[in-house]
């Protein structure tokens, strides 16, 4: 059994819709699962219309929905599909329209109400892509991702529960070993309590792998608008080029450090289950394409194979000549950040100071790391995270500290390199990236291939 994800960026208009149909009934011709984001764009215009709402701007709110709507009976109308998504969109736009209401009269976006509302999105593109794949003669049936992935309710970035899941998926093991052609929601989660979760932005890689791992699935495609995950973000450096195999260290390493064409946690789910994991472009479907093998592909010492970054990174730093709690503090603070959502990306203690570097991902860790400040810990926000990976460095960090000779002169924070890891990260103010990542990429990848 396959299942295949689709991105925003992939089901974003008529013609991209058509080209995801077409995918999937090239590598589907047999069922599966398909696996969809909402159309590109729209969480942004929904925490948009929701964060009007919640500080009373009824209007803004309003023509936020308004475009949001306009926009998908738009691309149902170019598809014909209108007549069809009517029944069935009408009412996620009138829940829409009285969640973004509750927010408006209570001035308040609860994380619960605002995963409720970011739902919609990822709900009216698996409800139109079924609709789609319908009227072009296959079987297919929207299921509710909600009937299956149970989580906790860490809302925003909430973590999933396994055992339930996998008990929840027995109906769907059974329903798609028949040879079934159903469309899900990725993103979505419910507690146990039934109410709505979202997994964290990007989220909808890491519902197409757990769903992988529950239902057994011999492969996972994550399709997306490039080649395959590419040896650096192309928006930074245009040169970046496609990696043909990676291993799955790499792979998570490179997602973890930020590369926005995995989501951070949808590695996990393949390192547990061992399925193979494919990245595509829909654009290009029998062009380069990214393998993601467990096992390492024969990297020489020293190779980097990607580089990646995350900015809005932020650095808590403890002296220790007026800390005697200072391993104790670091920890503390580390875990009521991650409670919050918060991504810890290293902690470094030493008779020197300690340091805890930190991204606040939800509204809760924000607040935690503004509670932290005001109880005295010194905060530094505009920091970047950047991140060389590769098996290649795997066991050498001594060695690899040579590959930073480009940033001669830069004031570089922390430098985090594992001991037995793929990676060696280190933190550079946000507005050195774009001159920096491009001059990394050309010293320690385009540089040594073509020399
Ligand atoms: P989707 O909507 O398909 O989930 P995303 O925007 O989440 O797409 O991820 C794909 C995007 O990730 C690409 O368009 C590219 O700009 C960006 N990206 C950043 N780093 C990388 C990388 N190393 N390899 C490929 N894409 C990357
Ligand atoms: N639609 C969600 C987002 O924009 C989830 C995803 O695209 O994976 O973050
Ligand atoms: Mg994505």
């Amino acid at each position: 059994m396959k299942i295949l994800k689709f991105g925003g960026t992939s089901v974003g208009t008529a013609p991209a819709l058509l080209r995801a149909a077409a995918i999937i009934d090239e590598e589907l011709g047999r069922g599966g699962l398909v696996v969809v984001s909402a159309l590109g764009g729209t969480t942004d215009t929904l925490l948009a219309a929701a964060a009007a709402a919640g500080r009373g701007d009824a209007a803004t709110a309003a023509a936020g929905q308004g475009v949001l709507a306009r926009r998908h009976w738009e691309v149902a109308g170019a598809l014909g599909l209108e007549p069809a998504m009517r029944p069935l969109w009408e009412p996620l736009f009138r829940s829409l329209a009285d969640l973004l209401k509750g927010m408006e009269l209570l001035a308040e976006v609860s994380p619960r109400s605002l995963d409720a509302a970011l739902a919609v999105g990822e709900t009216l593109s698996a409800q139109l892509l079924a609709a789609l794949l319908r009227l072009r003669g296959r079987q297919a049936e929207f299921h509710d991702v909600l009937e299956v992935m149970r989580t906790d309710d860490r809302h925003g970035r909430a973590r999933p529960d396994r055992a339930a899941l996998r008990e929840a998926c027995r109906p769907w093991r059974d329903g798609l070993a028949g040879g079934a052609l159903w469309v899900t929601q990725g993103f979505l989660g419910q507690t146990h309590g039934g109410a709505v979760t979202t997994l964290g932005r990007g989220g909808s890689d890491t519902s197409a792998t757990l769903l992988g791992e529950a239902l057994g699935a011999s492969e996972v495609q994550i399709w997306t608008d490039v080649d395959g995950v590419l040896s650096a973000d192309p928006s930074l450096v245009p040169e970046a080029r496609p990696i043909p195999v990676m291993s799955l260290r790499e792979a998570a390493a490179l997602s973890a450090f930020g590369a926005k064409v995995l989501h951070a946690d949808s590695l996990l789910p393949v390192h547990r289950a061992g399925f193979r994991l494919v990245v595509g472009n829909t654009r290009r479907p029998s062009g380069g394409r990214t393998e993601i093998r467990a096992e390492s592909p024969g990297r020489a010492p020293g190779e980097v194979t990607s580089v990646a970054y995350k900015e809005g990174v932020s650095c808590l730093r403890l002296p220790s000549a007026q800390e005697p709690d200072l391993f104790e503090r670091l920890f503390q603070a580390a875990n009521r950040l991650q409670e919050a959502g918060a991504t810890c990306y290293g902690m470094l203690a030493s008779p020197d100071g300690g340091l805890l570097v930190v991204r606040p991902e939800t509204p809760a860790a924000q607040a935690v790391l503004a509670e932290l400040e005001a109880s005295g810990l010194p905060v530094e926000t505009g920091w970047a995270l950047v991140a060389l990976v590769g098996e290649g460095l795997r066991g050498i960090p001594g060695r690899t500290l040579g590959l930073l000779a480009p940033l001669d002169g830069e004031p570089i924070a922390a430098i985090l390199a594992g001991d037995t890891g793929v990676s060696l990260a280190f933190l550079i103010p946000e507005d050195r990236l774009a001159e920096l990542v491009p001059k990394l990429h050309l010293h320690c990848i385009q540089k040594v291939a073509t020399p």
